[in-house]
C-alpha cells in the first residue's frame, strides 16, 4: 500500500496520543509518502504521528486540518505497520501505544544536529611517539571513516590529548559532521574460529536457512559454552553477506559488552547498541540509521525489535527462555513471540538460543512449527558438571545460618587450590524479614502488601514492588521496644557476611544488579572476577545469565526449594532452568567443575530431574503435565488484573465482569476469580485477579475485547490484559 499523497488529499493518521482510532488530516504542501512521519495538530498542541493511509472522509472537507509538517525520517515500512498492527491485536493493546514503542527516538522531529569528528588530515607531527603512531594507524586502517575524540582516543588506547596534539600540527584533521553517522562497516568476511563438526553442522544449517531468503526459526540448544553463540554468529555473518540486517537480542544489558567484543573479533568492527544503557544521542543515530540502512547489525534489549528495520533478515533471542522478555508493565508482550510475528512478516529467519528453552518453545519443535539444532558438547575440555544435592534435614546447621558444612568443606577446598567457588541465592539485599521479637510486627510497605527488604550496604529498607525506601528504624514501629527488631531469612548480603566469618582469608565478590550503579561499573567488576581476583563469589540470579568464569569450579545453590514454592504454573520449569543454568557456570574452562544443591526435599520431582540431568524426561513429564491441564502452552491464557485506590469499587467491578461472561462462554473459556491478587495492594492500589482459560484454537483476543466492551469503567480504575502471563504477582 507503500503510496503517495498529493497536497491536500484526506490521509488517515495514526497519532501516538491515547486515542483509539486514526484522524483525518489533509496531506502538506508537497504532498506525503504513506507511512511518513508527520506532525499534526491535535486541539491546540502538535503531535507525533504516522500517515496510516487514506483517509474516511464522509464530514466537512473545509474543516479537515493540514499536516503541519513531514518529519525527516524515512516513512515506516508497511511490513512495520502489519507489525503493530498485529501485535496490538495480539497484546489487545491499542495502536497508538505499540506506535510509542515504535518512535522511542529521542529528537526525531529535530534536523540533524552537528558534532565533531576527526579524521586523518594531511600534515605531518613533529615528532613521532609510539601513542601518536597509533591514532594514526587507526586512522589509515579504517579508511576514510571518521571518529568521535572519545572513538578514536578509545580504538588507538591513548587520552584524548595525543589525539589533540595530532590536530594541533595537523596530521589529523577536526570538522563539524552531521550527528547521526552511519555504524563502521561490518565485514561478513573476515575468518571466524574453526568450528567443532556439530557447531559446522549447526552453522551450515542456519546459513542456508538464511539463504532462502524467507521465514523460519529455529531452536538452537546446547549447554553454556557448547558455542551456540559461535554458531549465530555464523547465521549473522550469512545474512550480512546477502545485504540484509541482523538483529540480536540478549535478556541482560551486563551482557552486552562481552558480546560486542566477540562481533568486533569476528566482524572487525562493533554493533549498534539500543538498550537504556546508551546515551540520547546513540539512541537517536541507532533509530535513524537502522531505518537507513547505515546499521547492519544491533545488538539490544526487547524493544529493539520496534526500531524500524529498513530490511531484516535474522533475529537472534539469546537465552530466549529468560523471563525478562516478557515486559510487565505498559505494554505487556513476550519478545520472543513479538520476535517471531515481525520475522514472519519481513521473511526473516529467527534463532532461538538457550541451554534450557522454554516450554514454549519445545513445544513448538514437537508439533513441527521450529527446526532443532542441538549442540551436543561443551567447547574444548569442559564437560557438564558433576551434580549432586545436599540433605538439609542431615545438616547440623545452627538458626540464622545458610552455609550447610558438607558445602563449606567443599569451598574450602577449592579456595585452597586457587580455584573459585560460587554460592548462589536468588535473594537481593539482607533479609528479607524484618522481625520484632516483642510483639511480632514484620516490618512492611506503606503502599503495599509486601514486606520491605533489609539492605544493609544501602543502609535502608527496600520494597521490592515499589521501590519505596526508608530507614532502619531504631525501635519496632509497632510496639516501640528498643534493639528487638531482628532479620529473618536469607539474602545476598546476609550470605557474603556468613561467608565472611567462615573465609576470613578468602577473596569474596558480591554480585547483585542493585549494587552498581552503572552498567559499566557492574561490566568491569564482572571481568575483574573472571581474571581471578575473587575466591569466592556470592551471587543473585545475575550471575545466572552467561557471564564467563572460567576458573569457577565449584557451584552451591543456597536453596533450590525456593523456586518451586510458588503457585506459579511455571515453577517447576523455571527452577530446572535456573538451577541447570547456574550449574553451567561450573567448570567452563579446562577444569571439571561440580554443584551442589542443599535441599529439604531432595525426592522432589524436580529435584530429582535437575540431578538427573535428563531434560528430554523432564520436559516430557512438564509436557504432560501441562496438556492433562489445559494450560499453556497446550491451552491459552489470560490474566486480568483490576486496580484502584478503592478496594470496594475494584471487587464490586471484579465481581460485575465475573456475572456476565457471556462473550467468554461462547468460546467455551473458563473464567476463575475474582479473587485479591497475591500482592493485593500496590502502590497504594487494590488489585484484584482474573483469569482466563481457553483452548488452544479459539479467537480468544477477539472474546476478550467483547467481554471487556460491555462495561464502563470508572476513571479511577485500571485494567489491564495480560496474554499468556508469566507472572501472577
Ligand atoms: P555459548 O553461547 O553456548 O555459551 P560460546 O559461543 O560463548 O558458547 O562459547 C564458549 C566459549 O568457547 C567462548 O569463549 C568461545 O569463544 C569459545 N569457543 C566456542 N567454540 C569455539 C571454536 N570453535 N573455536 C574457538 N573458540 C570457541
Ligand atoms: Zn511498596
Amino acid at each position: 500500500m507503500q503510496g503517495f499523497f498529493d497536497e491536500g488529499t484526506l490521509v488517515a493518521v495514526l497519532t501516538t496520543q491515547p486515542l483509539d482510532r486514526c484522524l483525518d488530516y489533509k496531506a502538506p504542501e508537497g504532498g506525503c509518502m504513506a507511512g511518513a512521519f508527520v506532525e499534526v495538530p491535535l486541539g491546540p498542541r502538535k503531535v507525533l504521528g504516522v500517515v496510516w493511509g487514506p483517509g474516511e472522509g464522509g464530514y466537512d472537507l473545509a474543516k479537515v486540518r493540514s499536516i503541519i509538517r513531514v518529519l525527516d525520517a524515512a516513512p515506516m515500512r508497511d511490513e512495520m505497520q502489519q507489525f503493530l498492527r498485529r501485535a496490538a491485536d495480539y497484546t489487545l493493546t491499542p495502536l497508538s501505544a505499540m506506535l510509542r514503542l515504535a518512535t522511542r527516538s529521542p529528537g526525531l522531529g529535530d534536523p540533524p544536529g552537528m558534532r565533531t569528528v576527526y579524521r586523518l588530515g594531511t600534515g605531518e607531527p613533529d615528532r613521532m611517539t609510539e601513542a601518536r603512531a597509533k591514532v594514526l594507524e587507526v586512522l589509515r586502517d579504517y579508511g576514510g571513516l571518521s571518529f568521535t575524540l572519545r572513538e578514536l582516543a578509545e580504538s588507538a588506547g591513548v587520552t584524548p590529548s595525543v589525539v589533540k596534539g595530532l590536530v594541533k600540527q595537523g596530521a589529523v584533521q577536526e570538522e563539524a559532521s552531521p550527528r547521526d553517522l552511519p555504524y563502521p562497516r561490518l565485514d561478513p568476511d573476515l575468518p571466524g574460529h574453526d568450528l567443532t563438526p556439530d557447531q559446522a553442522a549447526g552453522a551450515a544449517s542456519l546459513q542456508a536457512a538464511i539463504e532462502t531468503g524467507e521465514y523460519g526459526t529455529t531452536m538452537l540448544r546446547g549447554v553454556t559454552g557448547s558455542g551456540k553463540t559461535e554458531v549465530y554468529l555464523e547465521a549473522v555473518a550469512a545474512c550480512l553477506a546477502r545485504g540484509r540486517q541482523a538483529l540480536v537480542l540478549l535478556p541482560e544489558i551486563a551482557l552486552t559488552s562481552e558480546f560486542l567484543t566477540r562481533v568486533q573479533g569476528r566482524f572487525g568492527a562493533g554493533a549498534a547498541e539500543w538498550h537504556s544503557g546508551v546515551t540520547m544521542t546513540e539512541r537517536r543515530r541507532c533509530w535513524r540509521m537502522v531505518g537507513e540502512g547505515g546499521a547492519q547489525l544491533v545488538v539490544g534489549a526487547r524493544s529493539a525489535l520496534f526500531l524500524p528495520f529498513r530490511d531484516l533478515g535474522l533475529i537472534v533471542v539469546d537465552e530466549e527462555h529468560d523471563t525478562s522478555y516478557k515486559q510487565e508493565d505498559g505494554v505487556l508482550y513476550n519478545a520472543r513471540d513479538m520476535a517471531v510475528l515481525r520475522a514472519s512478516l519481513c521473511s526473516a529467519q529467527v534463532v532461538l538460543a538457550s541451554a534450557t528453552p522454554s516450554l514454549e518453545t519445545w513445544a513448538n519443535v514437537q508439533a513441527g512449527k521450529y527446526r532443532r539444532l542441538e549442540l551436543t558438547s561443551r567447547f574444548g575440555a569442559a564437560v557438564m558438571p558433576e551434580m549432586c544435592a545436599i540433605d538439609m534435614r542431615a545438616e547440623d546447621l545452627p538458626g540464622g545460618k545458610w552455609i550447610s558444612p558438607r558445602l563449606a568443606r567443599a569451598v574450602a577446598q577449592r579456595v585452597d587450590r586457587g580455584e573459585q567457588a560460587l554460592l548462589f541465592i536468588n535473594r537481593r539485599g539482607y533479609a528479607p524479614i524484618t522481625l520484632c521479637r516483642a510483639c511480632g510486627h514484620q516490618i512492611g510497605c506503606d503502599h503495599c502488601d509486601a514486606r520491605m527488604v533489609e539492605h544493609r550496604f544501602q543502609k535502608r529498607l527496600v520494597c521490592h514492588q515499589c521501590g519505596e525506601t526508608k530507614p532502619m528504624p531504631e525501635k519496632c514501629p509497632s510496639c516501640e521496644a528498643e534493639d528487638r527488631l531482628s532479620p529473618v531469612g536469607p539474602g545476598v548480603e546476609r550470605l557474603a557476611e556468613e561467608a565472611t566469618a567462615l573465609f576470613p582469608e578468602a577473596r569474596i565478590a558480591v554480585l547483585s544488579s542493585d549494587l552498581y550503579g552503572s552498567a559499566r561499573a557492574l561490566k568491569a567488576h564482572i571481568e575483574s572476577i573472571a581474571a581471578g581476583e575473587a575466591d569466592i563469589i556470592i551471587g543473585t540470579q545475575l550471575v545466572a545469565k552467561g557471564h564467563n568464569f572460567p576458573l569457577l569450579t565449584l557451584v552451591g545453590v543456597i536453596d533450590a526449594d525456593l523456586g518451586l514454592q510458588g503457585s506459579d504454573l511455571r515453577a517447576a520449569e523455571r527452577t530446572f532452568q535456573l538451577m541447570r543454568q547456574v550449574a553451567g557456570r561450573a567448570g567452563r574452562a579446562d577444569k571439571p567443575g561440580s554443584a551442589m544443591l542443599q535441599t529439604y526435599q531432595p525426592e522432589h520431582p524436580v529435584i530429582r530431574a535437575i540431578l538427573a540431568g535428563d531434560e528430554e524426561q523432564f520436559w516430557s513429564a512438564e509436557a504432560q503435565e501441562r496438556r492433562a491441564a489445559g494450560v499453556p502452552p497446550y491451552g491459552r491464557m489470560a490474566g486480568i488484573i483490576l486496580s484502584s485506590p478503592n478496594v470496594q469499587e475494584v471487587f464490586e467491578v471484579a465481581t460485575d465482569m465475573a456475572r456476565r461472561d457471556g462473550p467468554l462462554r461462547a468460546i467455551n473459556a473458563q473464567l476463575f476469580g475474582p479473587a485479591p491478587a497475591p500482592i493485593a495492594r500496590i502502590r497504594g492500589r487494590h488489585r484484584v485477579r482474573l483469569l482466563v482459560k481457553a483452548d488452544k484454537a479459539v479467537p480468544l483476543q477477539g472474546a476478550l475485547s467483547k467481554w471487556v466492551a460491555q462495561f464502563r469503567l470508572p476513571a479511577s480504575l485500571r485494567l489491564s490484559i495480560d496474554i499468556d502471563p508469566q507472572s501472577f504477582y
